[in-house]
């Protein structure tokens, strides 16, 4: 006997989509196993390590027998940090009662979903949107509305499109900026304009995406929970996987309202419990240190960025936006559907994103995976060499697709 897997999964995770940057992220992995030279620009992920000052703090934890449960929302010193940080960088007011520490950013939004959408209740998602978004939406019960905006308007969603969006049943907006997939940032006009929306209705909580707040090219970065008409509405969730480059830490959390924390600390109390005991030390002393190391690297993803957009720009048919922060390039590659090279043909951006790894052996994400199927996404976290090579590539590739 063996049980009918489709009979015994839930109707819950059998309509839940695989995250596709974690797919593309394998397939260039297995294809790399088998001995291709894959350059895999698939998956958001700093390639620095993690600074040394980081690490030797979580060494001195440990050995001083930080290896207990903390709290459920967190260390009261890493949340003490954490309203530090909010004060100071965001002009945010928080005390530890707000805050709570979570195994990565991701967690943090699926606690807020869980926490408050009822079955058929909305969240306005603005695309291009960071793929788990919906479907964490969704595994909480409730229906994505999607509002596009196309590289035209680089990418930003405006206030007066959320307005019409808004019904009854709308709880949540959840976006992020610095935005994955795209780069585009909004700005505090931009974000002044949404703020005004959201208030005016008074029943909807933002879920404003932070995590990549210091890799901000242009200006300083914007909270949408400073504003004083946002500040009972909004759950800034921010981590440390970008900024720090900890992804392998599972670290992010979320400020916002007292009643929303609560509900947060209890979801995650009967799920996983408080994060690493060791990584929240570390992270505590990462965020009282100066930012000399983020800056840095930031420093270094503005040069990729310039580099690799140039690159871009080359290759024939490719739209290109200019980001102003994370990590990414989203061009719009529609130009190259109904092409064929002879090996493949192209209908849409998954096949466009497949060809560039079986054809160029680069990894890249469709960006249907993120609510744009005209366009691709690719990650500049790797070396310059990498992304010349990479460019390089995809531009013969392309060439052939035109040429065929
Ligand atoms: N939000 C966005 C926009 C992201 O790109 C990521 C990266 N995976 C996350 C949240 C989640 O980050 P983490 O769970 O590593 O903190
Ligand atoms: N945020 C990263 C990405 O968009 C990591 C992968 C993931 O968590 O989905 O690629």
């Amino acid at each position: 006997m063996s049980i009918n897997p489709s009979k015994m999964l839930s109707d819950k995770v059998q309509a839940m989509e695989e995250s596709a940057t974690i797919r593309m992220a394998q397939k260039a992995r297995d294809l790399a196993s088998k001995g291709v030279n894959v350059i895999s620009l698939s998956l958001g992920e700093p390639d620095f390590d993690t600074p040394e000052f980081i690490k030797d703090a979580a060494y001195a934890a440990l050995k001083k027998g930080n290896t207990k449960y903390t709290p459920v929302p967190g260390s009261l010193d890493l949340r003490k940090a954490i309203c530090d940080k909010f004060k100071t960088e965001n002009n945010l007011n928080f005390e530890p009662a707000n805050i709570v520490v979570s195994n990565g950013a991701k967690q943090s939004i699926a606690n807020i979903c869980m926490s408050v959408l009822n079955e058929g209740d909305e969240a306005t998602v603005l695309a291009p949107y960071w793929v788990s978004y919906v479907e964490i939406v969704k595994f909480a019960g409730g229906n994505s509305v999607i509002l596009n905006a196309g590289i035209e308007d680089d990418f930003k969603v405006q206030a007066d499109q959320i307005k019409t969006a808004i019904t009854p049943k709308t709880k949540l907006l959840i976006f992020s900026s610095p935005c994955n997939p795209t780069g585009s940032v909004y700005s505090k006009d931009e974000l002044e304009a949404i703020a005004d929306v959201i208030s005016a209705n008074g029943n909807i909580l933002v879920i404003s995406d932070e995590i990549y707040e210091y890799i901000t090219f242009r200006g300083t970065h914007e909270s949408i929970g400073a504003f004083d008409n946002m500040r009972e509405l909004t759950a800034t969730v921010n981590g440390f996987s970008k900024g720090f480059s900890m992804t392998g830490w599972r670290l992010g959390y979320m400020g916002g309202p007292k009643w929303l924390a609560d509900a947060c600390n209890k979801v995650q109390g009967q799920i996983t419990s408080g994060a690493a005991s060791f990584s929240q030390e570390a992270a505590a002393v990462a965020l009282r240190a100066n930012r000399n190391e983020t800056i840095a690297m930031k420093d270094a993803f503005l040069l990729r960025r310039d580099l690799i957009i140039k690159a871009l720009m080359d290759v024939p048919g490719f739209k290109v936006n200019k980001p102003e922060g994370a990590f990414y390039m989203f061009p719009d590659v529609s130009h190259y559907f109904g092409t064929s090279s002879g090996n493949v043909t192209i209908q849409n951006a998954d096949d466009f994103a497949e060809a560039m790894l079986t054809e160029a052996h680069v990894g890249t994400v469709s960006g249907a995976a993120f609510g744009a199927d005209n366009c691709i996404r690719l990650s500049y976290a790797a070396s310059e060499s990498d992304l010349i090579e990479a460019v390089s590539r995809i531009k013969n590739v392309s060439n052939i697709l035109n040429n065929h």
